[in-house]
């Protein structure tokens, strides 16, 4: 019997078994994909992420970007340099992934790839978890099974807000002079908007709904193209995929009796910017201190996570929705106000590289957005 037993091995999952290994504990990572895997994702991740591993990024980073490109409606662009912070990473997920998975096995956690988890039960002080390769056994369970897993359902924690999402990878040569750039465009989506991140071998484009759980999936197809269109790239090569986004709307319990969930799975991503790895990671890092505390003996330790996580992060992330409705009511006056002006370009900049939190700048943020607004303008 393990001591943890962690359902997807994405950054969540595997940062969970990564700390939980370090700290000597004997922890099983069950995932259904055969690994490596591909995610739909910009695989933009924030440096700050280094801070939580004691492992060197470097062989996984395929690119970074110092300069922001932000477009309404793909035109009144505006290109600013990220001044003091550090650049932000890019990297594809199926080798960032399994790089992750790869740094917790090697401190001693276990992993079973092609396993499907079907069904938990808590038996007396013990999980039995049904799989496609049998029945396990373990004291705690960690569900990190992303925006499509069923394991939060299973324990009966509410469901996290979804929208509508989408990446168009393209394999592509990349002009040296588009590699430091990253894209953001708004308007061209309504209630949602859309980001491109170059790579040394492409392009991967991305849209999503962030206000609008039934936002219209026929036009992400289109927009995405549109957008890798005004780049003028090769589009001979492309793989697009809708994939949804579980996004932070309000705090909730995220644990029950000997389980708790991480990731997507518990909501977390970002509702301005789409981010979701380093929240991921975030939350692995702090379920297996819950993990670690429970298995020491205390009694609220799974309790005192959800609360951390409600805190420290979902706090954060409210002032981050506050500024998006504020947002999407006038997107185009928004636009100028909020994101084409330098300081402002800047701000979301150094939220994007981990520097700056939205409770660092929302306040200002939305003062600003208010104060600009003039009712039927910007529709
Ligand atoms: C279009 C799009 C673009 C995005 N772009 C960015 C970006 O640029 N930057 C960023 O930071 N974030 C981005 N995100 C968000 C980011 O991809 C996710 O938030 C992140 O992958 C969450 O990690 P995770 O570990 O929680 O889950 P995942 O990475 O989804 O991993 C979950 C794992 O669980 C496994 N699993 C599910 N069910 C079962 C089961 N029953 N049994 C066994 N295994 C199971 C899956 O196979 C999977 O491997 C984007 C998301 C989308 C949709």
């Amino acid at each position: 019997m393990y001591d943890c037993l962690v359902i997807g091995a994405g950054p969540a999952g595997s940062t969970a078994a990564y700390h939980l290994a370090k700290q000597g504990k004997s922890v099983l990572v069950v995932d259904q994909a055969t690994f490596p895997r591909s995610k739909p994702c910009g695989g933009g991740v924030s440096p700050a992420i280094a801070n939580w591993f004691d492992c060197d990024f470097t062989p996984v980073i395929k690119n970074t970007v110092s300069r922001v490109q932000y477009t309404w409606k793909l035109g009144d662009s505006v290109t600013i340099d990220l001044v003091d912070v550090p650049p932000m990473w890019m990297v594809r997920r199926d080798q960032f992934d399994n790089f992750l998975i790869e740094q917790a096995t090697a401190l001693g956690a276990e992993f079973k790839p092609n396993t499907e988890v079907s069904a938990i039960k808590l038996e007396g002080q013990t999980w039995k978890v049904q799989t496609s390769q049998g029945e396990l056994e373990a004291s705690y369970l960690i569900g990190a099974d992303g925006v499509k897993g069923k394991t939060a359902s299973w324990l009966g924690i509410k469901a996290a807000k979804q929208v509508p999402a989408a990446t168009l990878e393209i394999s592509t040569d990349v002009a040296e002079n588009l590699q430091n750039l990253a894209y953001f465009d708004f308007g061209s989506l309504k209630n949602g908007f859309m980001w491109a991140f170059p790579k040394s071998d492409g392009f991967s484009f991305s849209g999503a709904y962030v206000r609008d759980a039934k936002g219209k999936v026929a036009d992400l197809k289109k927009q995405l193209t549109k957008f890798a269109q005004s780049l003028n790239l090769d589009l001979s090569k492309i793989d697009y995929q809708e994939y949804p986004m579980n996004i932070w709307d309000e705090d909730r319990a995220l644990h029950t009796e000997k389980a708790l969930i991480a990731g997507e799975a518990s909501g977390i991503v970002d509702p301005l910017i789409g981010e979701g790895i380093r929240p991921a990671i975030f939350t692995g890092v702090k379920a297996a201190e819950a993990v670690n505390q429970a298995l020491a003996g205390n009694n609220a330790a799974l309790s005192n996570y959800s609360e951390t996580i409600n805190k420290e992060w979902g706090s954060d992330l409210s002032k981050a929705n506050n500024v998006a409705g504020m947002f999407y009511k006038f997107p185009k006056i928004a636009y100028k106000i909020g994101v084409k002006r330098p300081t402002a370009g800047q701000t979301i900049g150094k939220i994007l590289c981990g520097e700056l939190r939205y409770s660092d700048v929302a306040e200002k943020i939305n003062k600003k957005l208010k104060g600009s607004f003039i009712p039927g303008f910007g529709k």
